[in-house]
């Protein structure tokens, strides 16, 4: 086993991911979560093969395909009319292109097999009810107070989330800023459902200043819907039940065949203010580290956050196990931050594009049947088949 101790901050995917992906490795872990306990309700998450194929690495594959829903496709329609605009196909062909399969989750699923994998590995130690305050570090580590006490390790790993605390320890890193946008989340038990709805795959509605991407989670049992819409909504750190009154005044109801449905059921709706933290700030101060939403928190348009949040515990693990603390985390970074940054920018256009109206999004359109799914998903081979 190498011999040092890191600390985490925060039991997120990132954290968790973190811990696992460093015991795996042989190094042991103290993360540190200053909720009471984990509860992750109401969302689906899509887990794309490139973040798939490192937890099976992780040995949770038959956790993950007993919890997730392998959609055959992408679809994307027209908002407006519900028209197919392309099919980006995924089931068996994604898992023999890219090594592992597209999957849907419900976070609290996937959270309580992270947490499980946690909790029977005795490399990893888990403090709910702990908020880390501060980080500094000392001549040959670091020394972290959490509530009243204090603790050191030979790193430490800031995975709190786009709202860092510790993230103040990093010189240069990026603030988070919100994006103009909000995201309204619900879901829907599949009884309660219409029944064109579509709920087998990943649909996503393209609007206007808007879009809807619905698919299903929990076996089928529940329908996730995100709606994200342009909106200068809260402050950087507001989520809070949303009216769909507002949400829906921004759709035009008898044209949109598949978002009409939505207006019509009683559900209760959750508003999230997306907020961005630029990748390509720093990540890495000496021993101190920053991974997932507290590095480069993005749009959700490529639903790449968490993924990139998994890939970065992987790499961040691989270093640790590899070199000394402080030439391992400028390794990670220096790994990192490219792809990352790619992936936020990235995402960024897609939303652009996604929310495009008018004649504009008249050519996205004929444009994007033209090219078709199939090369269409090729334009993403560099996203999902990427390998550590
Ligand atoms: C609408 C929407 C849809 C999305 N869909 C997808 C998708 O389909 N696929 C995908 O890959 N990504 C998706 N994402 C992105 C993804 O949700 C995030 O990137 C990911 O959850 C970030 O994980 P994290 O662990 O870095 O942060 P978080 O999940 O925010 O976890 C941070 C943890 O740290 C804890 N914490 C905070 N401060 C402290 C402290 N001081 N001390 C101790 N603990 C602390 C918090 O309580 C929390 O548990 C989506 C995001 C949105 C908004």
């Amino acid at each position: 086993m190498t011999a040092i101790r890191v600390g985490i901050a925060g039991a997120g995917i990132a954290g968790l991911t973190t811990a696992l992906s460093l015991a795996h490795r042989g190094i042991a872990s103290t993360v540190f979560e200053r909720a009471p306990e984990l509860s992750e309700v109401g969302a689906g998450l899509q887990i794309s093969p490139n973040a798939g194929r490192i937890f099976e690495a992780l040995g949770l594959t038959a956790e993950l395909d007993r919890a997730a829903v392998l959609p055959e496709a992408i679809d994307l329609r027209s908002g407006q009319t519900g028209e197919p605009i392309a099919s980006l196909p995924l089931g068996a062909s994604a898992r023999q292109a890219y090594g592992a399969p597209y999957r849907l989750l419900h976070r609290a699923d996937l959270q309580s097999i992270l947490l499980e994998a946690v909790r029977n590995d005795n490399r990893i130690e888990l403090r709910l009810g702990a908020e880390a305050k501060t980080v500094a570090q000392t001549r040959d580590g670091v020394t972290l107070s959490v509530d009243d006490a204090e603790f050191a390790f030979d790193a430490m790993i800031a995975a709190d989330g786009v709202h860092s605390t510790l993230k103040s320890a990093v010189a240069g890193a990026s603030p988070p800023r919100p994006s103009g946008r909000t995201a309204w989340r619900t879901t829907i038990p599949i009884g309660m459902a219409p029944r064109d709805l579509p709920h087998e795959r990943t649909t996503v509605l393209l609007s206007r200043d808007a879009h809807v991407v619905i698919y299903p989670v929990r076996g089928g049992r529940l329908i996730n819907v995100i709606v994200v819409i342009e909106e200068d909504w809260g402050d950087d750190s507001w989520s809070a039940p949303g009216d769909p009154d507002v949400l829906w005044q921004r759709f035009d109801r008898d044209s949109t065949r598949y978002i009409s449905r939505l207006t019509g059921l009683d559900l209760q709706w959750t508003r999230w203010c997306l907020t961005e933290v630029a990748a390509n700030g720093a990540w890495v101060d000496g021993r101190i580290a920053l991974v997932g939403d507290a590095a480069h928190a993005m749009l959700p348009f490529l639903a790449q956050g968490a993924a990139m949040a998994i890939e970065d515990a992987d790499v961040l693990a691989r270093e640790l196990s590899n070199a000394p603390v402080a030439d391992a985390l400028q390794r990670y970074q220096a790994l990192r931050r490219p792809r990352v940054s790619r992936i936020w920018k990235t995402a960024r256009q897609a939303g652009q594009i996604y929310h495009l109206g008018g004649a504009m999004a008249v050519a996205r359109d004929l444009t994007i049947t033209a090219i078709g799914g199939r090369k269409l998903l090729r334009r993403y081979d560099w996203i999902y088949g990427w390998r550590s």
